[in-house]
């Protein structure tokens, strides 16, 4: 009998074949590199953009012509990242002070990555590994260490961590899973092998270092583990197990098309949350309803000015109209928090999460705010769009911000440019102030959406980001049932829509407690759409109502979540 590694499942499914064991370690290749003048080395770096720009425009076409689109998406945005002006000035930045050009383009593309690392969306988080990645591609140009061997035979590909790039060439049909050291549930590279239908096991840590070139695997990605040299009828009992899985995912794939409506009808709309335009093929693919949430703020990060009207046009214009008939939520900058701007000269602050960022940034800064609302309500005229507001505390900033519309729409009237009028404005719930509140705050606005990461991190006190407290850390914890249930009688009571845009909205657990208090709309990362259409769809309003009355006299998060995980286990 085998050992068995276990670890994370990050793509359901099961492959069994022999190992090849990937290195990404660049430590020797750099040291040998033998580093020319400036002038040199920027001519080097701008050749390797050139030549990675080539590779990538064929890596997305070739995957456009496989039919898979996410692949070819994810190639599209690492097109642009590569091409990106910011990025690329850097780059030259780094040579002028006698960097070589591998290290420039490492260094760069690290400090922009770090931008990303401190999102807390975990999906816009993984966009740090994109950049990563597009910097190790040029730096492997730049080394002549781009190719890799995969042989002919079927197999399991193992790596600390494997880059987007390399997951984008791997050979089709040849890898059968793959399993990774780090790695986490949302990386591009778990993106493309659920695309591709290959397994994932990942988070491995230091149990991988015991596989070797060539030892026989079964990657369980449904329950996580590996089978290291597995039993004749430990293979068979797998192969059984794999062939009834192929069944059930094509029947899965089968729900993209499908409405997320309960056995009993009541219909629940899945919308997408988004960073910017090249995150929306994969929305509509996995049948996103419009767009609940489009952080606009990721348009003003990683630059040395803001963005003008006209570039924020374009983001936005490009995004409403690919929502087709369904509405696009743009939610204005929530700068500051964790999003911090240098432009901004924002201050260093004792605890930023409650200090000087979204809203009230905004209202200080009409310039900037007037210029994000004259391109939202232009892009308006494309489709449906509704203007969003972020961390808003009281009624007072809401009538403030209205004002700020009408001007941004007169000064739009005045220079004679096409928008829309009438556009609704809505307001995240975010803040304890606003979800108790929510009676007063329902007749200044159209709309509500249940910012549930930063409300949940306000109502107990718990730091969204800090490891030490994350197990405290819960979207179950009944007091936030107590706010989420109050924001939506609160918001019907007064005719407007209750959407949710915080992680909890993703959450299959939470989707039978937020269905019975009658929520609206659910926006999340397009990756979690069909999970959470599936328990809706398998739904008794009868018995999410029971689930609900028993959850809200429970005492604490944790035994709402195991009810809740024992009664999907049921479904
Ligand atoms: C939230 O707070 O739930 C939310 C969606 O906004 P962000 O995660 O961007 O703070
Ligand atoms: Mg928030």
């Amino acid at each position: 009998m085998g050992e068995i590694l276990r670890g994370i499942g990050a793509v359901s499914g099961i492959g069994i074949a022999k190992a090849m064991v990937l290195s990404n370690d660049l430590t020797g290749h750099l040291a040998k590199y033998n580093a020319g003048t400036p002038d040199i080395e920027s001519g080097k770096i701008e050749e390797a953009i050139k030549a990675a720009s080539a590779e990538l425009a064929h890596l997305k076409k070739a995957a456009k012509e496989a039919g898979q689109e996410s692949q070819a998406d994810i190639m599209d945005a690492h097109y642009a990242m590569v091409n990106d002006p910011g990025l690329i000035a850097n780059m030259h930045g780094k040579i002028e002070q006698e960097t070589a050009a591998p290290q420039a383009a490492l260094a760069a593309a690290e400090e922009f990555a770090s931008l990303f690392d401190s999102m807390p969306d975990p999906y816009l988080k993984e966009r740090a590994a994109d950049v990563r990645d597009v910097g190790r591609r040029l730096a492997r140009l730049l080394l002549g260490t781009g190719h890799i061997d995969y042989g002919a035979e079927p197999i399991v590909l193992c790596a600390e961590e494997i880059e987007p790039s390399v997951a984008a060439s791997m050979p089709e049909g040849q890898v059968f899973g793959i399993i990774l050291g780090q790695g986490s549930i949302t990386s591009h590279t778990v993106i493309i092998a659920k695309a591709r239908g290959i397994p994932v096991v990942a988070g491995l840590g230091n149990a991988l270092s015991s596989i070797t070139d060539g030892t026989t695997l079964i990657v369980d990605g449904s329950a996580g583990q590996v089978l290291v040299e597995p039993t004749a009828e430990q293979v068979a009992e797998y192969q059984r197990k794999a062939d009834a899985e192929a069944v059930e995912r094509r029947l899965d794939s089968e729900l993209a098309a499908l409405a997320a409506v309960t056995l009993d009808g009541s219909k629940i709309q899945l919308a997408a949350n988004v960073g910017s335009p090249s995150d929306m093929p994969m929305a509509v693919r996995q049948g996103a309803e419009g767009v609940g949430l489009f952080r606009s703020e990721f348009l003003f990060l990683g630059r040395e000015v803001p963005p003008s009207e006209e570039e924020q046009f374009t983001a936005y214009k490009a995004v409403v109209e690919q929502c087709g008939r369904h509405l696009c939520v743009i939610r204005t900058m929530d700068i500051g928090g964790d999003k911090p701007l240098h432009y901004l000269n924002i201050q260093k602050e004792e605890n930023p999460f409650l200090g000087w960022r979204a809203i009230r940034i905004s209202l200080e800064r009409p310039d900037l705010f007037i210029t994000q609302l004259k391109a939202i309500l232009r892009a308006g005229s494309f489709g449906k769009v509704a203007i969003m507001l972020p961390m808003i505390i009281s009624a007072t900033e809401i009538t403030a911000a209205r004002k700020c519309v009408e001007q941004a729409a007169a000064e739009l009237a005045r220079e004679g440019k096409t928008f829309a009028s009438n556009v609704p404005v809505g307001i995240m719930v975010e803040t304890p102030a606003a979800a108790v509140m929510a009676q007063q705050l329902a007749v200044e606005c159209d709309f509500f959406s249940i910012g549930t990461n930063d409300l949940v991190q306000y109502t107990l006190a718990v730091d969204r980001g800090n490891p030490a407290v994350s197990s405290l850390y819960s979207h179950f914890h009944p007091a936030v049932l107590k706010l989420i249930e109050n924001v939506i009688k609160a918001g019907h009571e007064y005719g407007i829509w209750v959407g949710m845009c915080g992680e909890m909205a993703g959450d299959p657990l939470a989707a039978p407690l937020l269905s019975a208090m009658g929520i609206d709309e659910l926006s999340m990362s397009a990756p979690s759409i069909p999970r959470v259409k599936g328990v809706i769809r398998k739904l008794k309003n009868g018995q999410a109502r029971e689930m609900l009355n028993q959850a809200l006299i429970m005492k604490d998060a944790k035994a709402i979540r195991s009810l809740m995980a024992e009664y999907i286990s049921r479904q």
